[in-house]
């Protein structure tokens, strides 16, 4: 495999390289996401009212940043629709852009295993999506431009769905959505929120693969958000 100049600067976190745009240059979309023109707000506007079909059809058929441009398949989630459990990773592997559904890889093997331990299922009263909707490359991690394109759809299915609890899996996910640059372990035992929505933090599976020790900490954090999910769902009653 051939490393450019771009994976050696992403590698040493140099990257992305910013660069004064020639008067020829057109913007593309990534710039346009971004920022906060008023093209870019009429898009996240749009996606705000896209039915869940119509959400789905639209992910298909984004080219909102360059990941279009190496993705097999849109990853938009899978589960359903009225689910209390919202489980949201970072961004689609190999397996997943492979099959167009999160967490179907080793990772996503570990993920049904926990869910089972709950007493959960895919589909069964959980979503399981992910920041990005389209595979980085390599799995490299998410850009910030990345990020802003994808990020109304998520915040799209979290309106449609309306689970009572997301739980974020992993640091990606986790500092993306609370808007923080922490620690899993630092973020984990307290509920946070997010768009209104009870949120709590938990080791990703494809980590839990690499350092099984810590399983027993998760198995703690699932605990505490099915306590959390029931106070969240009681305090409603
Ligand atoms: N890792 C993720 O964060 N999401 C997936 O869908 C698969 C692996």
């Amino acid at each position: 495999m051939s490393v450019t100049r771009d994976d050696v600067l992403r590698e040493l976190k140099l990257a992305p390289v910013w660069r004064l745009r020639r008067a020829d240059d057109a913007p593309t979309a990534a710039d346009r996401d971004g920022g906060s023109d008023g093209e870019t707000d009429a898009r996240h506007a749009r996606i705000a009212t896209l039915a869940f079909d119509a959400l789905v059809a639209d992910i298909a058929e984004c080219r909102a940043c360059g990941l279009s441009a190496t993705r097999r398949r849109t990853v938009p989630g899978v589960g359903a629709r009225d689910a209390a459990w919202m489980f949201v990773g970072e961004a689609p592997g190999a397996d997943e852009d492979a099959q167009g559904e999160p967490f179907v890889g080793a990772a996503g093997q570990l993920l049904d295993n926990m869910l089972a331990a709950l007493g959960l299922a895919r589909g069964d009263g959980v979503f399981i999506a992910n920041v990005l909707k389209c595979r980085p490359p390599n799995n490299r991690t998410p850009e910030p431009l990345e990020v802003a394109a994808c990020r109304p759809y998520l915040d799209r299915q979290i309106e449609f769905v309306a689970p009572d609890l997301i739980v974020a899996l992993g640091k990606s996910a986790a500092c993306t959505l609370l808007g923080v640059d922490a620690s899993v372990a630092s973020l984990r035992n307290r509920v946070h929120r997010y768009r209104g929505k009870a949120l709590i933090v938990t080791y990703h599976p494809a980590y839990l693969l690499r350092t099984p020790i810590d399983k027993a900490k998760v198995w703690e954090d699932l605990l505490f958000a099915r306590r959390t999910l029931r106070d969240v769902v009681s305090a409603r009653a």
